[in-house]
């Protein structure tokens, strides 16, 4: 294993990585404050990370047009409307173009959308996705830059893991990324076995989320989730005390892909004291493992 271990900026300051013992990060607007001033902050931490030669991905979407509607994670690239899913493809392109100039290592984005339940037919869903597919991977192409979408079970049409895998197989600009928290969401909502799927996603994801939650409820049911939103992987977290998974095996694993990591939590759960600990915790293992 490597230590290809980052951190989403949103918690983070760049100027503390090192210390943190984190090689790599990922700029993500948040949701904290105005946008404009998450915007300028992101803007400056690409700056220092370039300055610094830290490796650095982005999480799209960086630049929000006016007349966005809905929240900025929110995608519609797969909605029944096509007025919506155009706006989407619309805010993608015009981040890729400014990709072009940030040059991130990869860039990371939601791609089904929200969407539990059937709500009336929806008769050419299929012909919908693949050429969703096909567009997001030409634009990226074009744009010359590699987007990996977030694996979730958010969409019901479109929410197997194995279809996720064999859409994106092919694609030259387009793969997977697994989001340990996101998965666990999924395997409770619809009822698979968490290992063997973090195994089948692992292998062919390019590079991972990592956090955590407690209890059996996912998203709006999910008590931790409403409370603490992303919880910080530690090593002491087991199933057995009703955590999410045995954070320290879900970690191994997925540290034996080399690939990018990128610890995707907030520090509301037990405070800065236990996300310094946890992200420690995490590294010990990494440093376990490179010495053996
Ligand atoms: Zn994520």
């Amino acid at each position: 294993m490597i230590n290809n271990l980052g951190i989403n900026t949103v918690h983070v300051s760049v100027d503390n990585l090192n210390e943190l013992g984190l090689k790599r990060m990922e700029m993500c607007l948040g949701r904290l404050g105005s946008y404009q001033d998450r915007l300028i902050k992101m803007e400056r931490d690409i700056q220092l990370a370039k300055e610094n030669d830290i490796p650095f991905s982005i999480h799209l979407p960086m630049y929000i047009e006016e007349d966005f509607e809905g929240d900025y994670l929110d995608v519609f690239f797969l909605d029944p409307d096509p007025v919506k899913r155009e706006l989407s493809f619309r805010m993608l392109e015009y981040n890729l173009q400014k990709m072009k100039e940030i040059k991130p290592d990869y860039c990371v984005l939601h791609f089904a959308g929200v969407y539990r339940k059937r709500r009336g037919p929806f008769e050419d869903f299929d012909d919908i996705l693949t050429s969703a597919f096909e567009r997001i991977n030409a634009l990226a192409h074009e744009y010359e830059t590699k987007i990996l979408l977030e694996y979730m079970g958010s969409n019901i049409r479109f929410s197997n893991y194995e279809d996720w895998i064999e859409k994106t197989r092919g694609l030259s600009n387009v793969g997977l990324i697994t989001d340990t928290g996101h998965l666990y969401f999924a395997s409770l909502i619809h009822a698979f076995d968490y290992m063997s799927a973090l195994e089948a996603l692992a292998s062919a994801s390019e590079a991972f989320h990592l956090w955590t939650t407690k209890g059996t409820g996912a998203y709006n049911d999910s008590e931790y989730y409403q409370k603490y939103h992303h919880i910080i992987p530690h090593v002491d977290q087991r199933r057995k005390d009703a955590w999410a998974f045995d954070t320290e095996v879900v970690f191994r694993r997925v540290a034996q892909e080399n690939k990018p990591m990128i610890i995707e939590a907030s520090t509301m759960f037990r405070g800065r004291a236990y996300f310094y600990q946890g992200i420690a915790s995490i590294i010990s293992i990494l440093e376990d493992n490179i010495t053996e």
